[in-house]
């Protein structure tokens, strides 16, 4: 079992496999980097794999595939393969923008894969080119429904930002429950690689706005989850309310992140990271071990997204950690 410095159990690995994008979301990447990391720096799958082997064995059960666009990456469903052959039993989803997905989602159940979030910030064409700056909509809508098609489960997440899609809260709350799927509103982390155009909503704003048509009740965070979930009192609806600027969003964090070059970040605010690439690529498994133990060692007790008297502009890109 893996216990962080402050006694929170961490058992899920959140693993970047590009921080490359076909999509340039304003609050995340609404430029190109001004360099990629080259691809001979980004480890391989077998690599990757290595040191998830090492913490499913220490006490991962929870692996979390992201990006960038992880569908970018070829090869995604041997990946998830390798992953799932190895412990079949864990919960291995996706995160992912959906643009590829029609194509692939076949694979990447035959290959193991159960659960997918996908993201979902509009159902107006417009809107949603505004946002990723790229018509995007069709595809993603596709995507989904191939996803369900399948028998995929499915989540989707949707980043509310003043007068942009604010006014759309309601509208992908009854998308997603005429499909009986779960979305999650994430309120916007400040960070400095966002456009410095939007802004973002208070988990407070959201629910305000879903109580303008509906009861809401509160049912509270399961096992960990990042996401506040309520219940719709009219219909039984659930959905979640991922509030990183709440003062008690990190006391049950659960969560260590992997980048696609090989660094090992224990909070998605700090800049803080140690590399395990060395490790992996020389075998060295001990190695991989401690530096894993050391990281949640120093995993930070908080990020300041709601801490008015420090800096609130995260240093850390997004399309990098991976969200
Ligand atoms: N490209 C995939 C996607 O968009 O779903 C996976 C990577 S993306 C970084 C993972 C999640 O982070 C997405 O749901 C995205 O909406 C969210 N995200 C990115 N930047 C964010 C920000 N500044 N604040 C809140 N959520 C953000
Ligand atoms: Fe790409 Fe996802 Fe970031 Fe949008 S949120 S730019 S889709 S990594």
């Amino acid at each position: 079992m893996l216990i962080d410095g402050h006694g929170r159990r961490v058992n899920y690995l959140r693993v970047s496999v590009t921080e490359r994008c076909n999509f340039r979301c304003q609050y995340c990447m609404p430029e190109k980097p001004f360099s990629w990391v080259p691809t001979e720096k980004l480890l391989s799958f077998d690599d990757l794999f290595k040191f998830i082997k090492v913490a499913i064995d220490e006490g991962i059960n929870k692996v979390r595939i992201t990006g960038g666009e992880p569908l970018l990456r070829e090869d995604l469903d041997r990946f998830i393969k390798l992953i799932h052959d190895y412990k079949p039993d864990i919960d291995l989803a996706i995160t992912t923008n959906g643009y590829l997905l029609s194509n692939v989602a076949q694979k990447l159940k035959d290959a193991g894969l159960k659960r997918l979030n996908i993201s979902l910030d509009s159902l107006k064409p417009a809107v949603a080119a505004q946002i990723a700056q790229k018509n995007v909509l069709s595809h993603v809508l596709e995507g989904i429904e191939k996803a369900l098609e399948l028998g995929l489960k499915v989540k989707i997440n949707m980043v509310p930002l003043k007068g942009i899609n604010d006014s759309e809260i309601l509208d992908i709350l009854e998308y997603a429950r005429e499909r009986n799927i779960q979305v999650r509103y994430i309120e916007y982390m400040e960070n400095i690689h966002a456009s410095s155009d939007i802004k973002g909503m208070h988990g407070k704003e959201i629910l305000n706005i879903i109580k303008s048509r509906y009861t809401i009740k509160k049912i509270g965070r399961v096992s960990n989850s990042p996401s506040f979930n309520y219940e719709i009192v009219e219909n039984g609806y659930i959905f979640g309310l991922i509030d990183p600027h709440k003062h008690d969003f990190c006391e049950d964090c659960n969560r260590i992140r992997l980048t696609a070059e090989g660094y090992l970040i224990p909070c998605l605010y700090f800049d803080e990271a140690q590399s395990i690439a060395e490790a992996v690529k020389a075998n060295n498994i001990d190695r991989a071990t401690t530096i894993l133990k050391d990281v949640l060692a120093n995993k930070p007790k908080e990020n300041r997204w709601g801490n008015e008297e420090a800096e609130n502009n995260s240093h850390r890109a997004f399309f990098e950690t991976g969200g």
